[in-house]
């Protein structure tokens, strides 16, 4: 069989040793050397121009719904941690008696763990899985509507993982509280979360002065969303504003800036891109941050209307 493995950037080190063992078990065997951010973005180009018969995902679970062209198995990579080590955790939450619990797929196989070890130490634990993220507890960068489904049923949401690209997903009230599976610190990361908000508020306001919207559309096949461009130009274009889609599969600010034309950027891809607003230099605005400002424009219009009407 011809098979094509795909790698996220921290497992690409396992590359060469899996395509040994793939080769040895009678396979042809390819290694995806494009960069990898989630199982939104599955390799289906390599896969088509090197007529592969599967592609190999690791270290994601599933997130595409629709059918793909190419059978894609899954395959997840979990990392154990000691759970004894959550004991860490306990004076940070020891006024909160119902918690919901959180963790990223590399450590869902040891959740039920988890679970039971704060159940034992006296904490009533709810989880629900999200939109994307199907696991009870897990969370994407993309999706912790499981968290925001227990928020009004717990005192506090604990998370275990490490980096802040997932805790920063959980928006939610209640104190979120962050064990980090490397280096055992716990903190909580409410402040972070709220910053983040303030800067994407920041960024609406700032395209209020905007006029030439570029509006992003990529072709990883998770990410791809056609029909939010549509009706964002339309929207824009409804204002008098200027737009045009934008395509690519990898939008790097680099070369949608080399358009030397749009002051704005609307992004229909992976909503955490807005995140790294500092590297387009301009205004990035998700479509709910997009809708914000429509309502703001409106709102404004309807003012002025309103001051010519009784001048
Ligand atoms: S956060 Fe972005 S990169 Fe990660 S799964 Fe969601 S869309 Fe994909």
């Amino acid at each position: 069989m011809k098979i094509l493995l795909q790698f996220p950037e921290g497992l690409k080190q396992k590359g060469f040793e899996l395509a040994k063992k793939y080769e040895s078990e009678g396979h042809e065997v390819f290694l995806s050397a494009s960069p990898c951010y989630g199982a939104c973005d599955i390799a289906l180009d390599e896969a088509r121009w090197l007529k592969v018969d599967k592609i190999v995902h690791f270290g994601h679970n599933k997130f595409v719904k629709n059918d793909l062209p190419i059978p894609v198995e899954y395959v997840e990579y979990y990392i154990d941690i000691d759970v004894k080590k959550l004991a860490s955790v306990l004076p940070h939450i020891k006024e909160f008696t119902k918690i919901g619990l959180s963790t990223t797929v590399q450590h869902s196989h040891q959740f039920e763990e988890m679970k039971k070890f704060f159940e034992n130490n006296g904490k009533i634990v709810l989880a629900e899985s999200g939109y994307w993220a199907t696991k009870p507890g897990q969370v994407l960068g993309c999706d912790a509507i499981g968290m925001q489904k227990v928020e009004g049923k717990v005192d506090a949401i604990v998370f275990i993982g490490n980096g802040m690209f997932h805790p920063l997903a959980i928006d939610v009230k209640k104190p979120v509280i962050m064990y980090n599976v490397y280096d055992g610190s716990v903190k909580r990361v409410n402040e972070e979360i709220a910053l983040l908000k303030k800067k994407r508020k920041a960024a609406i306001l700032k395209a209020l002065n905007c006029k030439k919207f570029g509006i992003m559309v990529s072709t990883k096949v998770g990410q791809f969303n056609l029909a939010q461009a549509n009706w964002a130009k339309k929207e824009l274009q409804k204002r008098d504003l200027e737009c045009a889609i934008l395509a690519a599969n990898e939008l790097e600010p680099i070369t949608l800036n080399n358009f030397m034309t749009f002051d704005c950027f609307v992004n229909t891809a992976c909503p955490r891109m807005v995140d790294d607003q500092d590297e387009f230099g301009k205004p990035l605005l998700n479509i709910d941050m997009l809708r914000e400002l429509l309502e703001i424009i409106d709102g404004q219009k309807l003012i002025q209307n309103q001051r010519a009407d009784f001048s």
